[in-house]
């Protein structure tokens, strides 16, 4: 048996998106930027992919700028309302855990001498909304919060930080990679000037993605180069990727309605299953405001590459936390923010459904699990030797 249990990571392309998509390959393969009919067909195409993706939000199609993915969306983000706003202040607030995305950029930003404030979360991975209050001065211009986290699931207040920015004036932008698609939401009921989307982790293609910039918006371009989008993202379009991107918004509402309390059952199933059947594990993340097909764990007395290479070994695809920070020996930054002792943090295992999971795959996975960790724990401990089995 295969089974994917890492969709926090990427997901597979929806047959219909890629059908979606085929046509802009070789048939239809004008520059929308060209005058001529090869080129209008295809624009009409990418005008309406926009559409569609902002209808998904709850935004006007000029409001959606097509990007390479999340992590340039992210990017155009904080650098483009930092830059701008220079004149007006020069601090910018965020959280302990943030995508590497939004904490390099800002690290990146603080080299070039902007004050960047990391907000604590608790220990559900949870950010407290009096904190970011406390942290605001008349020097920040702008607050980048995520809406759900990718390693534990945990959802923030992204509203009322929201309008805690807009009542102080403040730029706000919230990195929703994991969350649409899984928690319903509108941009005007979040408050937020920007939001950043993923086409790869919402059954879209890879490398494209969005950026949602509110009409208004102080904010100058990244890049140079061609008018393309506005003038706010040079460079030709990855036109099947945009087809493809508007295709799967446009099949978000599926999601919401049919799958999220499908995988929100399955997740219930393997934290009861994994619970029961293994002595001295715990679930990080928030007890109830989470996403509906995250969830993380830790064993303590067992490290997770040993674990994840078991898994694999019976077919099973995990991750120990981010993608980014797998492969790496350093123990999660979120886990860590959350308090988690490194140790702990060592043993996690970060479980993500999807769409094509079933619950014989849960099963299985519940039922390979108890020995695996069973075995590494000897294993640590000393009274057994290493084999992989
Ligand atoms: C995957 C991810 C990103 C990066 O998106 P890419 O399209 O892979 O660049 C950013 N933030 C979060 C929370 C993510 O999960």
């Amino acid at each position: 048996m295969r089974v994917y249990f890492d969709h926090a990571a990427t997901t597979p392309v929806d047959p219909v998106v890629f059908a979606a998509m085929e046509p802009f390959f070789a048939g239809e393969f004008g520059n929308p930027s060209s005058g001529h009919s090869f080129g209008r067909t295809v624009k009409k195409a990418l005008e309406e992919a926009r559409e569609k993706a902002a209808a998904a939000i709850g935004a006007q199609p000029d409001e959606i700028v097509f990007t390479s993915g999340g992590t340039e969306a992210i990017n155009m983000a904080i650098r483009g309302v930092a830059r701008a706003n220079r004149d007006r202040g020069n601090h910018i607030v965020t959280s302990a855990v943030e995508h590497h995305a939004v904490l390099d950029t800002c690290r990146d930003l603080a080299g070039e001498g902007f004050e960047v404030t990391v907000v604590p979360v608790d220990e559900y991975g949870m950010v407290n909304v009096d904190e970011v209050a406390a942290a605001v001065t008349d020097r920040t211009i702008l607050i980048s919060i995520m809406h759900a986290n990718n390693e534990v699931g945990t959802i923030q207040p992204v509203a009322q930080i929201g309008a805690l920015a807009r009542s102080r004036g403040i730029y706000f932008h919230s990195d929703t990679v994991q969350s649409v698609g899984k928690v319903p939401f509108r941009v005007n009921d979040l408050h937020v000037d920007m939001i950043s989307i993923s086409g790869h982790k919402i059954y879209g293609p890879k490398g494209i993605g969005l950026l949602y910039l509110r009409r208004g918006v102080r904010w100058q371009p990244v890049a140079t180069g061609g008018g393309q989008e506005r003038g706010r993202r040079p460079g030709t379009e990855n036109v099947p990727g945009i087809v493809g991107l508007g295709e799967a918004m446009a099949r978000l509402s599926v999601h919401l309605e049919k799958e999220a309390p499908r995988l929100a059952e399955l997740r219930r199933r393997l934290i009861e299953g994994v619970t029961s059947r293994i002595p001295d594990v715990r679930v990080n993340g928030h007890p109830t405001e989470h996403l509906p097909n995250i969830v993380n764990f830790s064993f303590p007395g067992l490290e997770a590459e040993a674990l994840l290479i078991s898994l694999d070994i019976k077919g099973i695809a995990a991750s120990a936390g981010s993608a980014c920070a797998s492969g790496a020996l350093e123990p999660s930054h979120v886990l860590l923010a959350m308090g988690i002792p490194r140790e702990l943090a060592r043993g996690s295992l970060r479980l993500s459904l999807g769409k094509d999971n079933t619950e014989a795959e849960v099963d299985y996975f519940l039922s390979v699990l108890p020995d695996i960790v069973a075995r590494l724990r000897a294993v640590a401990s000393g009274a057994a030797a290493p084999v992989f089995r």
